[in-house]
């Protein structure tokens, strides 16, 4: 890796040349592209690969029609996007959700590319989706999505080329039909074709965690490197499903104070710090924060100007604005979301003196226990949970301070060390495999 004379946040925004989509500013895509062009000076003699990371490998968009219950016929948008497999196959997860597009679920593969390639696990990057509120469906209605979905992707999905697992408002028994209907296609019992399985059906122990106890292991290693102590730390959490709830809990059971909680139902505040068992119990039986008692109830803006130490957006992408970005007072930013950052409140937490620990390490947790699942599988010899959670430490651990070393030398952010790591092991498969034919 160079160190580049311009080590100043690219002024441009990014075009995109594809004639496929047409992102609209502040785009996941654009941001993505933003974060790869200020990467590319440090990548010395590899900079000739770079047009690679800034397209798809391959892209398939399916139709799903299903019978609803009331025997009316609909259809549904999948995705399935295999950004780059040039260290090994796609993996990534799948998301259900209202707004999914093509060019969403190619910047999450994009996403998942680097990540996979910053913590050093043998994969390429992929995601898919279906643009669908799954809120509205039955279960059956659900179950009949998800057969046929994985039946349209089931030509570029497999073992060996492309592993699917759980993504925003998908979970465990989504995997158990996404992995049966794979194995009833090819006919044999397909354990190792997505991660985040039930474990009867060779889940791994700790994955359901995993996500947020990444956040909480990336958030520590950050936090220490400050000087910082977690105990009597304030912190904001937007998000408490999956991500946003277990990292809540592990950080409040090391003293911290978790003081604000947004989620798709409202925002919630507490000063003297939230009981988070109590609100857990209270999410499961509502569906999300709004009217815990044991909180004020505040205005949703009103959540990033909450007086905090810590800020975890754990929900979507494009949360963090310039102009949000101005307001928090947090003096860290633990990225439990994919791609929550715009490229310029980038720029405003670089001024401020604000750390953001960037999604692909921060949230890289959960792809990394889909991995020991994914080993598991193939030998089929399961590990206990404190295994796992160790082994998860241990990896995550190492590859921060990779991260944060490549930082300190380059003088760049921990996102632009992180994509630099990222993208020299990329391309250097890339150089090395060579072009074919
Ligand atoms: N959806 C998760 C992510 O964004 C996990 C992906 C996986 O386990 O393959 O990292």
């Amino acid at each position: 890796m160079k160190a580049s004379a311009s080590t100043a946040a690219a002024a441009t925004s990014p075009t995109c040349s594809l004639s496929y989509i047409h992102p609209e500013a502040d785009s996941p895509w654009l941001t993505y592209l933003a974060q790869v062009d200020r990467v590319l000076p440090h990548l010395g003699h590899l900079a000739r690969w770079g047009e690679t990371l800034k397209r798809p490998k391959r892209a398939l968009i399916v139709d799903v029609p299903i019978e609803m219950d009331d025997g009316s016929v609909r259809h549904f948008e999948g995705y399935r996007v295999q950004h780059n497999l040039s260290r090994g196959p796609g993996k990534g997860g799948v998301r259900y959700h209202p707004n999914v597009t093509l060019e969403e679920v190619m910047a999450l593969s994009a996403w998942m590319t680097i990540k996979n390639a910053a913590v050093g696990l043998p994969y390429g990057g992929a995601k898919g989706g279906i643009r669908v509120t799954p809120s509205e469906l039955s279960h059956k209605e659900l179950e009949r999505l998800t057969r046929r979905y994985t039946s349209e992707i089931g030509i570029i999905i497999g073992p060996q080329q492309d592993i699917p697992a759980p993504d925003v408002n998908t979970n465990g028994q989504i995997m158990a039909w996404m992995m049966d209907t794979y194995s009833m296609n090819v006919g044999a019992t397909a354990t190792g074709v997505v991660t985040g399985k039930p474990i009867p059906l060779g889940g791994s122990l700790g994955r359901v965690k995993a996500t947020g106890r990444g956040v909480f292991v990336t958030g520590r290693e950050a936090l220490r490197r400050l000087g910082h102590e977690i105990k009597g730390l304030r912190i904001a959490v937007q998000g408490f499903g999956n991500v946003g709830g277990t990292a809540a809990e592990l950080f409040a059971a090391t003293g911290a104070h978790i003081v604000a909680v947004q989620d798709h139902t409202g925002t919630i505040i507490e000063e003297k710090g939230l009981d988070i068992g109590a609100l857990q119990a209270h999410v499961e039986r509502h569906g999300g924060v709004a009217g815990f008692p044991g909180a004020q109830s505040a205005r949703n803006e009103d959540f990033w100007e909450v007086r905090c130490d810590v800020l975890i957006p754990a929900a979507l992408e494009g949360q963090l604005t310039a102009e949000r970005a101005r307001k928090t007072t947090a003096k860290v930013i633990l990225e439990g979301a994919n791609g929550p950052t715009l490229p310029a409140a980038d720029d405003v937490f670089a001024s401020r003196g604000i750390l953001v620990v960037p999604d692909v390490i921060c949230n890289a947790g959960g792809v990394t226990v889909s991995y020991f699942e994914w080993v598991q599988d193939f030998s089929s010899f399961f590990w206990d949970e404190d295994d796992i959670n160790a082994r998860l430490d241990k990896i995550l651990g190492n590859a921060f301070a990779r991260i944060w070393d490549t930082s300190e030398q380059l003088k760049i952010s921990l996102r632009t060390a992180a994509f630099a790591v990222a993208c020299e092991r990329v391309l250097q498969a890339r150089e090395e495999r060579g072009l074919y034919p």
